[in-house]
């Protein structure tokens, strides 16, 4: 691990390149000298963010000691050590960095958010038993706009504590999701569900896709936040022509795709029978990746559909306690990373995990790849940490504006408490954050600039109500099911 400093100094230049080009875009004549720049340095700025450790997670994995961020209108527009950020900078707020280390905001590359009202509901089931005769009979009949609303709540209020800021959902009512993520104030991609049956919202593929496309007209370009997506379910789901129908509403959109991918041992057998070839091989026979894709799982590929990924630039979502409690498989993430594919974590649902805790993710992913490989040395701790946050980020197309901390891009940052006894003593923090952290060591969580959580103190979301209306609503699931199985 590094522990380079950020040199300020380099930063300055470039800001004061910056503004040299501004000024002879519209005027050739004068040239600033650097002191009437300093002497107009002292900057006010919405947000001082400090840390013990700031984790950057930039292109060298630089650490800054003692280091600060500062931010402006939602963008990171300083880093470096708290000393230079303080004497040139004044902050509307602050947060004190005492025994905090400072890292990017954790991406959630595959969700279900609002499956956290069936956490628990059925549990130590094979995947096509538990989702064929629990999940989408239960689905079908309990799941609305008002249980979507919720059970996203829920999970904004789970993945915001534990310190996502970013996550890439799948669900029904997608309206919803988006409505919760805009008051929240997370960063979501969120997919209108694509599915040839009977579902919460669509009675079919081709009328799921219909509805997508009009809810991806209403919420493209109206939250920087937002980005709604299509989330065809399976290519066990939804046969080769509604795939492909889906590829072209997306590109006549503009928008990317997520959908499961090689998940199962089932999935690998249904590809063969239906299709005559394995699934990804299945999936760019059809010219499926001809635009962005994020594919989740990816636990079956072979070594000649890990190329067509890398080439393809296919975003590969790892979901390793969904994968383990399902007993999907172990996915060939070392291999995958080898080959140049875009590698990122995901909780999968809260009802297949059975929480949303990125750091657990982490952890698992680490360990499931050494003892498959009987080798401790691959998927090291810096590894999985980059999974988490700009690998995650750029797996899933943001890459260029989240994911590391660097002067531009949008401030999603998180602050995490290393007092916890489990703390006690560090001397390594990016093995501690893999290996050690856990969701409630996460103080302070900042997305686009904007404060949603605050030593602990959940500040967009009105806790006690979600909990007292979830609980409410699972109490209702139960008496219904209760009668169902009787
Ligand atoms: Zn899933």
């Amino acid at each position: 691990m590094h522990m380079t400093r950020i040199n300020k100094n380099n930063m300055f230049v470039a800001a004061l390149f910056a503004t040299v080009f501004a000024v002879v875009g519209c005027s050739s004549s004068e040239t600033p000298d650097s002191e009437s720049f300093a002497a107009t340095a002292e900057d006010f700025v919405d947000l001082i963010i400090d840390g013990q450790f700031v984790v950057t997670m930039d292109a060298s994995d630089n650490i800054i000691e003692n280091g600060a961020i500062a931010i402006d209108d939602g963008v990171i527009v300083a880093i470096g050590s708290g000393e230079d950020i303080h004497s040139q900078y004044s902050a509307a707020q602050t947060l004190d960095g005492d025994n905090r280390v400072v890292l990017p905001g954790l991406v959630n590359g595959h969700s279900h958010a609002a499956m956290t009202i069936l956490r628990g509901v059925a549990d130590d089931l094979a995947l096509m038993d538990w989702l064929i005769n629990y999940i989408f009979p239960a689905e079908v009949q309990f799941v609305d706009a008002e249980f979507v609303r919720i059970g996203t709540e829920l999970a904004c209020w789970e993945m915001i504590r534990g310190g996502t800021t970013t996550f890439v959902d799948m669900y029904y009512y997608p309206d919803t999701i988006a409505d919760v993520v805009d008051k929240c104030g997370m960063r979501a991609m969120i997919s209108s569900t694509v599915i040839d049956q009977r579902s919460p919202d669509a009675e079919n593929a081709a009328d799921a896709l219909r509805k997508g496309s009009d809810y991806i007209r209403r919420w493209k370009g109206r939250n920087s936040r937002i980005t709604p997506i299509f989330g065809p379910h399976a290519n066990y789901t939804l046969n080769a022509e509604q795939l492909q129908a889906t590829r072209q509403a997306a590109i006549e959109l503009g928008v990317p795709i997520s959908i499961h991918m090689s998940e199962s041992l089932f999935e690998l057998q249904y590809s063969k029978d239906t299709f005559g070839m394995t699934s990804i091989i299945m999936f760019e026979s059809i010219g499926f990746f001809d635009g962005p894709t994020i594919a989740a799982h990816v636990v079956w590929p072979t070594e000649a559909e890990i190329k067509i990924l890398a080439e393809r630039q296919v975003g590969v979502i790892h979901n390793p306690t969904s994968n383990m409690k399902i007993a999907s498989g172990i996915s060939p993430v070392t291999d995958m990373l080898a080959a140049g594919v875009r590698v990122g974590l995901g909780t999968d649902g809260a009802a297949s995990n059975n929480d949303l805790d990125m750091w657990e993710e982490m952890r698992l992913a680490s360990f499931l790849q050494k003892v498959e490989q009987m080798n401790p040395e691959v998927l090291s701790a810096n590894t999985v940490l980059r999974m988490a946050t700009i690998g995650g980020a750029t797996a899933i197309g943001l890459g260029d504006s989240i994911g590391s901390l660097e002067v531009g891009k949008r401030a999603d940052i998180i602050q995490v408490g290393f007092d916890d006894v489990h703390h006690v003593p560090t001397y390594d923090v990016v093995s501690h954050l893999v290996y050690v952290t856990d969701e409630q060591d996460v103080d302070s969580v900042i997305v686009d600039g904007k404060i949603l959580m605050r030593d602990g103190q959940l500040l967009t979301i009105d806790t006690k109500r979600v909990a007292t209306e979830a609980r409410a609503l699972a109490a209702e699931i139960r008496i219904a099911l209760d009668e169902r199985n009787r």
